[in-house]
């Protein structure tokens, strides 16, 4: 139980930077943090961090890189901007986004520079919403790659991570200054860590049934695909403490999930020219809108299932990915060499399945749109032998959360900064609005290396009194 008391207790020890989680936005945080003087805890309840970073495919979108000039992308912040404010139809607050999409490159190049992270571009697919190339990951394309590489890139630079160690309740002044923290052990011991500063990287409320009931009613039910221990403590926490939050119906769902094998199957099986039919063998969407908000649109469908269908070129682009080449091994990827033997592998109805193929190869080769107002002009077909998955939709992660300023502290909702409390990552509101298709792929991710950065020099410079600037400079 989260709390958040008005006392101050004698503490067991002091950390001028405390954090509490160890996902991407702690790390980093804590990294930013360590870069500036800082000494830094970082709490994590669980025995190794792992966090939803590590559930996650590890992709980082940022514009105006090395990797993108190196490999002829044009891009720029401003052009990432557009797009991010595009897709949540401008509900975010532009200013938010604009620091976001300035701070992607420069602070990918630095954990690359200093922190030794192996970052290269994914160069063979355009996630939806995008309008340039602009996603970075580690060579495994896997979130479990990155977590550790930051972990390990945290433990070189003395950053002290405590894990085993769950934050239960802050201690506060009255003015709102949170003085410490006090965690449970799993021996059932507490200890209390007092702190200059504190940053809350903890996520958001996505494994909180009874919240995510509160605030995203229609994902009440569905499988949640993130990390159990994300359980709303920084949104609870902070509205005790007078926080503002904002958009707290906005999450990123997924309708691409493996079935019965919990394997996220990267949307590029479907914008590659895949499609995603039901257990009537029919279409129910437009596939190329975008996976957050597909998640209801699965979910809607007869036993909450449908079933992705591409081929082996597609199948190709996709074992990049960790994840795909887990399913494939475990074989959630069914073969078929054609249409009337893909039906009885997935127990579809062979004629419904075989004149929905043939209608969507017939509309690419016409380059028309179909009756959901997907765009076929330019798709390549599906050649044989298929590839299909059985697959449901899934809530990944909650959008909303606490309003923070350009250097990632928590405001109430008068506009003005508490004392030393800072928010990122999942923690933070997002720049996804109040909805899930206003999820642009790699808006987690961004505002977790974003926000953790600002979070980091933030709480840093607060540490040790020094006056905080808005455009605190990227380290070279
Ligand atoms: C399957 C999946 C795929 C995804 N793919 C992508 C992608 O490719 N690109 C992208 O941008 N985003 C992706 N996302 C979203 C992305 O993973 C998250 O937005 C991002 O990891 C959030 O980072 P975080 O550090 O805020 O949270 P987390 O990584 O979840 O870390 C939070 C940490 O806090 C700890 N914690 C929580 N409460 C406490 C407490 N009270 N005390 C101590 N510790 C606590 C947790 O144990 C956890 O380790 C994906 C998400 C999922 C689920």
């Amino acid at each position: 139980m989260s709390t958040v008391r008005f006392e101050t207790p004698d503490y067991d020890a002091e950390a001028p930077v405390l954090v509490v989680g160890a996902g991407a936005a702690g790390l980093v945080a804590a990294l930013a943090a360590r870069g500036d003087g800082a000494d830094v805890v970082v709490l994590e309840r669980d025995p190794l961090p792992r966090g939803s970073t590590a559930l996650s495919a590890g992709l980082i979108p940022a514009a105006g890189t090395r990797w993108q000039a190196a490999a002829g992308v044009e891009d720029d912040p401003e052009r990432f901007a557009r797009d991010i404010l595009a897709k949540a139809e401008h509900e975010p607050d532009p200013a938010d986004v604009a620091r976001l999409a300035s701070l992607s490159a420069p602070v990918l190049e630095w954990l690359a520079d200093a922190h030794g992270l192996d970052v290269s571009l994914v160069d063979d697919f355009r996630y939806p919403g995008h309008s340039a190339l602009r996603m970075h990951g580690l060579p495994s394309r896997s979130g479990e790659e990155l977590v550790d590489r930051l972990r390990e890139a945290a433990e070189a630079a003395d950053v002290a991570i405590l894990t085993g160690a769950h934050a239960t309740t802050l201690f506060a002044t009255g003015d709102r200054r949170v003085t410490g923290v006090e965690i449970a052990r799993p021996d059932g011991s507490c200890e209390r860590i007092g702190c200059g500063a504190l940053v809350l990287a903890c996520n958001g409320y996505g494994g909180n049934r009874e919240l995510v009931g509160r605030h995203i009613p229609q994902m009440r039910d569905a499988l949640y695909f993130g990390h159990p221990g994300n359980q709303g403590d920084a949104v609870l926490w902070g509205e005790a403490l007078g926080a503002a939050t904002r958009h707290l119906s906005g999450h990123q769902g997924h309708g691409s999930v493996a079935h019965p094998h919990g394997i996220l199957i990267t949307w590029a099986c479907l914008m590659e020219g895949g499609v995603q039919v039901n257990a009537e063998g029919r279409r129910f969407a437009d596939e190329s809108h975008g996976y957050s908000e597909a998640a209801a649109g699965v979910i809607a469908q007869p036993g909450g299932i449908a079933y992705s269908i591409f081929d082996a070129r597609i199948a190709g682009i996709a074992r990049q990915f960790e994840d795909f080449r887990q399913a494939e091994a475990q074989g959630a990827v069914i073969e078929a060499p054609d249409a009337a033997t893909l039906a009885a592998r997935l127990g579809l109805p062979a004629d419904a399945l075989a004149g929905t193929l043939s209608e969507v190869e017939r509309l690419k080769a016409q380059g028309a749109a179909d009756a959901f107002g997907r765009d076929f002009a330019g798709v390549p077909p599906l050649v044989p032998p298929y590839r299909a998955v059985r697959v449901t939709g899934a809530l990944f992660h909650t959008q909303g959360g606490l309003v923070v300023d350009a250097n990632a502290r928590v405001l109430d909702p008068a506009g003005t900064p508490l004392p030393n409390l800072h928010a990122a990552g999942g923690a933070a509101c997002g720049i996804s609005g109040s909805k899930a298709s206003g999820y642009l792929s790699g808006n987690g991710l961004l505002t977790a290396v974003g926000w953790g950065y600002a979070a980091g020099r933030a709480a840093a410079a607060l540490s040790r009194r020094r006056p905080l600037s808005s455009s605190a400079a990227i380290p070279s």
